[in-house]
């Protein structure tokens, strides 16, 4: 069974989704996070991706469907939760293609004012190793630029800085908040609001996981 966890740069989508996986069983399949190791790897994927990324547009289509291919293939059987895939109609269309439409369980929007997600976004802070997120005033490191759980580095992302939040918004809005409308129209669509606490949030998106399950 694959939930879709959808909604803008900032949202809260990869902190929701590891907490998921720790507590409820999902493997979580972020793209993002397949990229950035593909990046580290120096691999020509990698390689083609990584200023893309930091300009804060999309990577490629068929980049993309060829990553999240080997991804499903590696969490076969488990409960998945795709965090940044689709982001655009294409890709909504091509993920529709490879699991059919009964393969996906629910699109979950994880809404958030826009005002917040700025805040929120270019005082991110992550962790070069893990992926572990932190915030640099409100959810700081408990050592200063060392990961609480792997010890390495914590550094802001190229594409988190203000600028480059701006230009993911945008595409975020062009590209990605009309597969939305995509998932309404299949009767897959759900809304939680990600305005509260981590913990808050937790609560909501569980429930709603629970009454999809
Ligand atoms: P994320 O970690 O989900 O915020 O993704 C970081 C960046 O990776 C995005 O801004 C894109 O450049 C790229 N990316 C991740 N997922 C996708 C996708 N499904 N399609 C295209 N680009 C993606």
């Amino acid at each position: 069974m694959i939930v879709i966890l959808t909604g803008a740069p900032g949202a809260g989508k990869g902190t929701q989704a590891d907490l998921l996986a720790q507590r409820e069983g999902y493997k979580k399949i972020s793209t993002g996070d397949a990229l950035r190791k593909q990046i580290k790897e120096g691999t020509e994927i990698g390689n083609k991706a990584k200023s893309i990324m930091a300009e804060g547009k999309l990577v490629p289509d068929d980049v993309l469907l060829g990553i999240l291919q080997s991804e499903l293939e590696a969490a076969r059987g488990f409960p998945i939760l795709l965090d940044g895939y689709p982001r655009n109609v294409a890709q909504a269309k091509a993920l529709q293609d490879l699991v059919g439409k009964n393969g996906i369980r629910g699109a979950i929007h994880l809404e958030v004012d826009p005002g917040a997600l700025i805040q929120r976004i270019s005082g991110r802070r992550t962790c070069v190793n893990c992926g572990a997120s932190y915030h640099a005033t409100t959810n700081p490191p408990k050592r200063e630029k060392v990961c609480d759980r792997c010890g390495s580095e914590v550094v802001q992302r190229p594409d988190d800085t203000e600028e480059k939040v701006k230009v993911r918004l945008g595409v975020y809005e062009s590209e990605t908040r009309p597969v939305l409308d995509f998932y309404r129209n299949l009767g897959l669509y759900h809304r939680v609001d990600g305005n509260g606490t981590t913990e808050s949030v937790y609560k909501a998106l569980a429930a709603q996981l629970r009454s999809l399950a």
